[in-house]
């Protein structure tokens, strides 16, 4: 297990990365050491923070191959702490805490790997995929990402474009435009047997908002899918 410690990092570049959401890259010093899937809390210097303060957790959406920075991706929405870090400048510093989590991937698992992320539950895939194109990883992996519309379809081209024999990517769109040509409406039993092959034998992990990930969680229990093939990384506040 790595262990977790606290220290500041200097923001390199944000870019925008859907509709409302951005990612943030920030230095990362060789002592930094995560496992793909980990995540960081992070604490913000505001004058007048909201109820629930100045930190939030975040999984890391950069893999650990990706050595000269560390990314997190966010949907900046209303609370004073998003507002504080959609004003970021380049060279400003932020503290961090982490790395922090067993929603990680295991690459010595025999078993097929189904990905399901609802939305920004993208994140933690993202760098386990990543990684994983990095390590040229043999693990069977599915990845199925649900979002609205497609201006929120985050790393879109990025996956598709490390996507290859043992690594489905699925995008599902659940208000469509009409050229739209992938599949629509949300995560169900159907696509989830329609695109992973061996679905009763596979490893699920699920990522996103609260109320996504329990719903894509009661979809996985009711095919019979067992406790230990099932790992969820639920984010609330959406
Ligand atoms: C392990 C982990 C990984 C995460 N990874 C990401 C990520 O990669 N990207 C990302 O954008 N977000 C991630 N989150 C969620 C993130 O920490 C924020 O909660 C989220 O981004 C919303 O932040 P906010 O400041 O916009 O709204 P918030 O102020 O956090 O939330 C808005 C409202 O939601 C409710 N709420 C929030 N948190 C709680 C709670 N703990 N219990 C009950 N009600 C609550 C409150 O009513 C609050 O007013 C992660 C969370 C966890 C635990």
């Amino acid at each position: 297990m790595l262990s977790s410690g606290t220290f500041t990092a200097k923001l390199i570049k944000k870019s925008k990365v859907s509709r409302d959401a951005y990612s943030f890259y920030f230095e990362r010093s060789p002592a930094f050491q995560f496992l793909p899937g980990q995540y960081i809390k992070m604490t913000l210097n505001i004058e007048n923070p909201d109820e629930r303060g100045n930190s939030r957790f975040f999984s890391i959406a950069s893999s650990p191959t990706e050595k000269d920075f560390m990314m997190i991706t966010t949907r900046i929405i209303q609370s004073s702490f998003k507002k504080t870090m959609a004003e970021l400048k380049q060279g400003d510093e932020v503290s961090i805490r982490g790395p922090y989590g067993t929603f990680t991937l295991d690459e010595t698992e025999v078993r097929p790997l189904a990905f399901l992320a609802g939305g920004i539950g993208i994140t933690p895939f993202r760098n386990m995929s990543v990684y994983a194109s990095h390590k040229k990883l043999k693990n069977k992996m599915t990845l199925f990402a649900s979002y609205s519309t497609f201006q929120d379809a985050i790393f879109y081209e990025e996956l598709k474009s490390i996507a290859q024999d043992n690594f489905k990517f699925i995008v599902t769109i659940t208000k469509p435009d009409p050229d739209w040509k992938g599949e629509t409406g949300r995560i169900d039993i159907e696509k989830i047997k329609k695109h992973i092959e061996n679905p009763q034998e596979s490893v699920y992990y699920i990522a996103g908002p609260e109320s996504m990930a329990q719903s894509m969680s009661e979809i996985v229990k009711s095919m019979g899918i067992s406790e230990n093939q099932l790992k969820i990384e639920s984010f609330p506040g959406y």
